[in-house]
């Protein structure tokens, strides 16, 4: 009986040469990888079209006509064959470029044929290169009208695996007699969820009988992948609550009381307050905390971190705040000193530039506990730091750390402290569900009061003139402008105006002494950096020309213009950080994205969306719909450990949230999957994450 890791060599058809291509260009080494080498799409094999309906935006159509007068020319590689395909209504060329004896030998000029390929327009006239040919006799026995369409590469396609051959696998495959494909569901969850079989659903896939059976099949398998992805994580997370005992912080005292009615400049918003009591459920739990704090760019998500913070302090424990870049350090510390002044409490900066005898002194302090707040980049996170009491670890802008960056944390106290992971732009629901799925999550979906939406517009480099005269207006008015250039390159390749081309025209245009600059990019010294930034946050300077070293966290109120040069190289989540930096105070604020006047149809897709909308979750989504889940930022380091073969996080959002619910129900029945009826759960977790993940140590 043949067995589905049985090799795909030795499938009829298929032989040691053939099984070598699809090892290689495939990833098919067994009769089960063949059988999930899924169709990317379905062609119509009922519908026969006329050489006089054909344009050449038309995928592949199916023709029914004569072929005839033959005509080779060139030699060697340049060699080709043409050939006049015609129906009662016009003709078309067919060309070869290759294949060509075989198309001699077997191709009778002046016989009916049924052709299959994409038409072309070439001048005036319509071609199809490589056509699929079929006797008239055999495309009648058509099993089914929807036929399966597989990718291949040229490399299948010259050992003769093209799109046609592979269907002709799968029809061997399903021929072989006693083929057994053990179901991977349990089959009360089948009945539950009305799902399909899987020998049915795999069936459906390569051969659907109909549209609504091919809908359900595809259904079912998607269900079942994404479904496995949750129940991984579910069980994880469930298993790491069961045994990771956390801090308790009891209490509310004197830090955080003082700060909230002495020094809180502002009320808080209803997100914030919402969130801050999620955060402080967690830390009275007696289990470890680890949530997921997403909130759109300037929604405040540090004061909320700060407060977590003087918790922790209250009950005795020290704090970390980590964040990406140094200049976010010193600004968070800039920020949270300022928000604790008169308060009896130490906060502490440490980044790779604090020289050392600054830092031997950190370390003591930190170790004798008389630091409560110590903020900083990983440099926080190296060994030779050391706390009396770490309870909890702050992250922000979470995607800069690697997985590996944030597991260090958990070794520095005797229980692992309490984590919270800040994003710096939100991400889609369902990513977070996948990715973060082990955390909890909490959303500030409110910005502060006052706040004026920030006006977007696109503007082409033509229009560069009337835009420095915007800018002349708003320094007059007493604003300051950043201008963002996507990278700074010597590289004489890019036509792209770079951040040195940029800075020479800005002080033409913008000359001493009336107006002052500031330039920060990423090559230069951290030091260098710092004074530029500083000049700038002072106000001594109106523009800060600057690459993307700036984009995450910089808080200027006063900056009120965000222009982003080269705005179609940007992507969509950068844009919407970089928009973040503006629009922090009570003005009015501009974000000018420029570009050339010709641009690619998804730039121009990024640019109206970030014109048509300030919300970052929104954004979010459809930057996922264009880059797909695999690009977004964080999903990297995530290590989603099973690849989607059907199902798509960008697309199948709904499914997510119902397979998620779905593998909570099991879950909650049968935590550790040890009922007989969940066997076939316990087994194919284990055989879809073999590798036994340590989710423990990760955050
Ligand atoms: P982000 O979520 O992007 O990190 P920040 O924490 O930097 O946002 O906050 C942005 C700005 O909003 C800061 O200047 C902060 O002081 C201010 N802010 C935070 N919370 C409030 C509030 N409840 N009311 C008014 N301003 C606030
Ligand atoms: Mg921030």
């Amino acid at each position: 009986m043949p067995d589905l890791q049985t090799e795909i060599k030795f499938l009829a058809g298929v032989g040691p040469q053939k099984a070598e291509v699809l090892n290689k260009e495939a990833q098919i080494f067994t009769l089960e990888d063949l059988l999930y080498y899924f169709p990317f799409r379905y062609v119509d094999r009922t519908k026969f079209y006329k050489v006089s309906e054909l344009t050449g935006d038309m995928p592949n159509v199916q023709l029914r006509g004569v072929i005839r007068n033959f005509v080779s020319a060139g030699e060697g590689r340049k060699q080709r064959l043409t050939a006049q395909f015609a129906d009662d209504s016009g003709t078309l060329e067919l060309i070869w470029f290759q294949g060509i004896k075989w198309v001699k030998q077997n191709i009778k000029s002046g016989n009916e044929y049924v052709i299959f390929g994409k038409p072309n327009v070439y001048g005036s006239k319509l071609n199809i290169a490589h056509p699929e040919i079929e006797e008239i006799s055999t495309n009648e026995a058509k099993p089914s009208a929807l036929e399966a369409a597989y990718n291949t590469t040229e490399k299948m396609k010259s050992k003769f695996l093209n799109s046609k051959a592979i269907l002709k696998l799968q029809t061997a495959l399903f021929k072989l007699p006693d083929l057994l494909i053990p179901e991977t569901l349990p089959a009360y969850f089948l009945k539950k969820h009305n799902l399909m079989n899987l020998t049915e659903a795999l069936f459906q896939v390569h051969f659907p009988e109909d549209l609504q059976k091919l809908k359900k099949a595809r259904f079912r398998i998607k269900f079942e992948e994404l479904f496995y992805l949750q129940l991984n994580i579910l069980s994880q997370k469930l298993n790491r609550n069961e045994k990771s005992k956390g801090f308790v912080f009891s209490k509310v005292g004197d830090f955080f009381n003082d700060f909230y009615t002495k020094n809180l400049p502002f009320p808080l918003t209803e997100a914030q307050k919402r969130v801050l009591k999620e955060i402080r459920r967690d830390f009275g739990s007696g289990k470890q905390c680890n949530r997921l704090l997403q909130g759109d760019v300037g929604s405040g998500k540090t004061l909320v971190a700060l407060m977590a913070m003087l918790i922790a302090a209250d009950n005795g424990f020290q704090s970390a705040l980590m964040a990406p870049t140094e200049i976010l350090a010193q600004q968070h510390f800039e920020s949270l000193s300022v928000f604790l002044k008169g308060l009896d409490i130490r906060v502490a900066l440490l980044t790779g530039s604090s020289k050392t005898k600054i830092r031997r002194k950190l370390h003591e302090e930190l170790e004798s506990g008389q630091i409560h707040i110590l903020i900083g980049t990983h440099a926080l996170i190296e060994d030779v730091v050391v706390f009396k009491n770490l309870g909890l670890a702050i992250i922000d802008e979470q995607h800069r750390f690697g997985v590996e960056q944030r597991s260090k944390l958990w070794r520095k106290n005797t229980l692992p402290p309490h984590i919270v992971v800040m994003t710096a732009t939100p991400i889609p629901r369902t990513l977070a569900m996948t990715v973060y799925g082990d955390l909890e999550v909490s959303v500030i979906d409110e910005l502060p009061p006052g706040r004026k939406p920030v006006k977007t517009v696109h503007a082409y480099d033509s229009q560069r003139l009337r835009v420095f005269k915007f800018l002349r207006e708003q320094i007059a008015f007493g604003r300051q402008i950043y201008i963002v250039y996507p990278l700074i390159t010597e590289s004489e390749n890019f036509d792209y105006k770079d951040l040195e081309d940029g800075l020479e025209s800005i002080s033409r245009v913008f000359p001493p002494p009336e107006f002052a600059l500031s330039v920060v990019h990423g090559r230069m010294k951290p030091e260098e950096k710092d004074k530029a930034m500083q000049l700038f946050v002072k106000g001594i300077t109106q523009i800060m020309i600057a690459t993307t070293v700036i984009e995450v966290g910089v808080n200027v109120p006063n900056a009120s213009v965000m222009i982003i040069e080269n705005a179609e190289r940007f992507g969509l989540s950068q844009m919407h950080q970089l928009r973040g930096r503006v629009g922090r105070g009570a003005d009015q604020s501009y974000c000018i994205l420029m570009t050339p006047f010709k641009l690619s149809k998804e730039a121009r897709l990024r640019i109206n969306t970030m014109c048509a909308t300030n919300d970052g979750f929104e954004i979010s989504e459809v930057d996922m719909k264009m880059r797909g889940p695999g690009d977004m930022q964080g999903t990297q380091q995530s290590g989603i450990p099973m690849t989607l073969r059907m199902a798509n996080l960008a697309t199948d959002g709904d499914l997510v949230q119902l397979v998620r619910d779905a593998a909570n129900e099991v879950l909650k029945s049968d935590p550790t999957l040890e009922l007989f009826e969940n066997q076939i759960l316990q087994k194919q977790l284990k055989k879809h994450f073999r590798k036994p993940q340590n989710w423990e140590t990760i955050s």
